[in-house]
Parts: C-alpha cells; structure tokens; sequence
C-alpha cells in the first residue's frame, strides 16, 4: 500500500521534488553543535522586523481567539491607498507563492502550457508541473530572462507566462521599455504574471518598469509581491497580488478562507506605514552589496550583477564543496544546482558583520592566494 500510494496520486504531482529551503540556523546548530550561525541563505530582511510590527501584532494577539477578517479589507486598503488601485484589484496570499500557486491552478490545465526562464524562481516550475501543463523553459541570456525568446514560445495554448523581476536566484532584471515592447506582442488570452518580490531593492538607475502604469494598460498582467523581503516578515507569510478585477475575483474563488492570519494581516499593515524601516533597509543593502562585491574582488571571485538583496556568486570549484565548507564554518548560504547553476552559490545580503563572516570564510577555504 504505502508504495502503490504513489501511483494513486495525480501525475503532476507524482513527479514533483519538494521546494528545498534554506537550511535553518537550528538545525545547523543541531547538526554541529555551532554557536553561533551566519544564515545568509534566504534572502531575508538582516534588520528583524520594524517596530511598528511589534506593537500590531501584541495588539493583534489580543484578538487571536477569533478568525481573520478573511476578505483583508484594512490591509487591502492600505494598499490600494498607497498603490492607487481598487481594492478589489488584489487579491492576499500566505506569502506571494501561494498566489502565484492560484494563479496556476485557476489558469493551467493539462492541454494547457506556460512559458518561463530557464535560472528563474522554481516556484513556478513546481506550481507548472503540479498542474500538468506544458512547461516552456525558455533559454536565458547573460543569465536573465530572453523576452524575445519567452514572446517567442508563446502560442495559443499558453496560458500564462511568468516573469520574475528582479529574478531569484540570478539577480537579474530588465527594463521598462523590455517589458513593454513584450507585453504588446502577448495576446490577450496569455496571462503574464510578473514576479516583483524584490521591487522594493530597485535604484533609479536600473529603470525598472513602471509596473502599475502598465497593470493599467493591460488586463492580462498579474503583478505579485510580498511582504516576506524588504518588509521583513518573511515568518509571517504574507503576499498579494495586483490584476485586473475579474482576475482577483476567479483567484478569490480558489482561495482558501483565512489563508492570511490575523497577525500576519496587523504585522503587514503596520509595515506598510513604516516607510523609515524600508528605506533603512535599502541603505543597508546597498552598503551590504558594497562590502561584499569589494570582498569578492579581493578574494578573485566573480559574481552576476544583482538588483536584489542576494548576489549568486561563482565558485572557483564545485559548489557544493563550498557550501559545505562554509556550513562547517557556521555559514549558511544557498546552493542553486536545482537552477542549473552548479558553480555559483546565492548569498544573502545581510548586516555588516555577516557579510565579513561570509568573507572571511571563503577567505579560510580558498587559502593564501600566491
Ligand atoms: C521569495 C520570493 C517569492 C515569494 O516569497 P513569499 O515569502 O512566498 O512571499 C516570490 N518570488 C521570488 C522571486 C522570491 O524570491
């Protein structure tokens, strides 16, 4: 029986790897008997939460014997206030990846397909595969996304494309005028959802596009994002996603009630206020990004130019070794082989300190340097 179970399942799901995370610094710990434990291996904000956060959800506590309001409507409002949507534009998830998890399976279907970039975040392979369609895995270019390539390998049976911009683990972006010449070649019936879990990291150089004008122009753009990155509550699992009405109302449809829990809901609003907490996140990044491209200059190492708040670093030998490496030397970072970037590990940017115990690892590992 418990083998034969396996063929009962749906085939999607047969074939299915779970979602590896980022090791966590307890299980390190655990595992070898360390102290003390760098984690820059999730992408997580290096601050802690915001203040604010504290105080809401001490106060959202008090309430916790009740359920969530399970429409959002305070923390929808505050968004659509900030964004200068409708609230019925967006929909709430237990963090983005269960929206873009609906997106899926409202859209795809076997006989269905949907395109995506070959490094992009395996979220959307997971949630393609779950659901039996087509998956299009378009090859990158300089380690980003091919939108020519993606537009390209768009057909009638394309249900959805995802982009992510920034892209985890790969850093990479493309610009406003890229995202606009490629939605004007989608048809209609092609969804594109953009992935802006890291949005918030952007600097004006790097002319990302002005997503919100162009949710304005397109009915089939989806817009995810998240509150688990430069907001800092990654352990609270809360993201939304921005679309066109009749897009929010079929994801609501599959939504399960009460996915956002009451303090993740407080925690989320509150943090949304907290503009000071964010741009004092983005100034930390910055330097952190700073220290770390120095640091790996001095070390010889080479790594792809990042618009978010990790950088996927080029290894001078196997990965692996070097992940493993820097576990026994309590730094956990995260190894991207299921990306097909077997040479190159994904570190997090984090405080000061952290970011000099990554160097100074690597710089233990790799040895004097003639
Ligand atoms: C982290 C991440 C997400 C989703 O994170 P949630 O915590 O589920 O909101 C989505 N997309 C990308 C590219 C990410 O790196």
């Amino acid at each position: 029986m418990n083998d034969d179970v396996y063929t009962l399942a749906n085939a999607g799901v047969r074939s299915l790897n779970p979602y590896q995370a980022g090791k966590p610094i307890a299980e390190l710990q655990r595992e070898l008997g360390l102290q003390s434990v760098v984690k820059l291996a999730s992408n997580e904000n290096p601050l802690g939460p915001s203040e604010a956060v504290d105080e809401a959800c001490r106060q959202a506590l008090q309430d916790s014997h009740r359920y969530p309001d399970s429409n959002g409507f305070a923390l929808k409002n505050a968004l659509a206030d900030k964004l200068q949507l409708q609230p019925q534009q967006i929909t709430l998830g237990c963090g983005s990846n269960e929206i873009l998890d609906l997106i899926a399976r409202v859209f795809l279907a076997p006989g269905g397909s949907a395109v995506y970039s070959q490094h992009a975040f395996i979220v959307y392979a997971l949630a393609v595969q779950a659901s039996g369609a087509e998956a299009r895995v378009v090859a990158a270019r300089d380690w980003g996304h091919d939108l020519t390539a993606m537009a390209a390998a768009v057909d009638d049976s394309t249900r959805l494309v995802f982009l992510a911009n920034p892209n985890n683990p790969t850093g990479s972006w493309f610009e406003h005028a890229a995202l606009a010449a490629f939605m004007q070649q989608i048809p209609q019936q092609t969804l594109v959802v953009l992935d802006e879990a890291y949005i918030e990291y952007a600097e004006d150089w790097m002319n990302m596009p002005d997503s919100l004008a162009l949710l304005a122009q397109y009915p089939n753009l989806i817009i995810t994002r998240t509150f688990s990155k430069a907001y800092g509550l990654a352990g609270l699992r809360v993201g939304y996603s921005l679309s066109n009405v009749a897009i929010a109302d079929l994801l609501n449809r599959l939504r399960p009630p009460f996915n956002v829990n009451s303090l993740a809901l407080a925690a989320a609003e509150a943090a949304l206020q907290d503009q000071a907490y964010i741009a004092r996140s983005r100034e930390i990044n910055r330097q952190g990004l700073q220290q770390l491209t120095a640091g790996l200059q001095q070390l010889g190492l080479s790594w792809i130019p990042s618009a978010g708040n990790f950088i996927s670093v080029e290894m001078p030998g196997p990965a692996a070794e070097y992940y493993q490496a820097l576990l026994r030397k309590g730094v956990i970072v995260r190894p991207v082989e299921v990306y097909q970037m077997p040479e190159h590990l994904r570190v997090s940017i984090g405080l000061t300190a952290e970011n000099e115990a990554f160097l100074q690892a690597m710089a233990e590992i790799m040895g004097p340097t003639s």
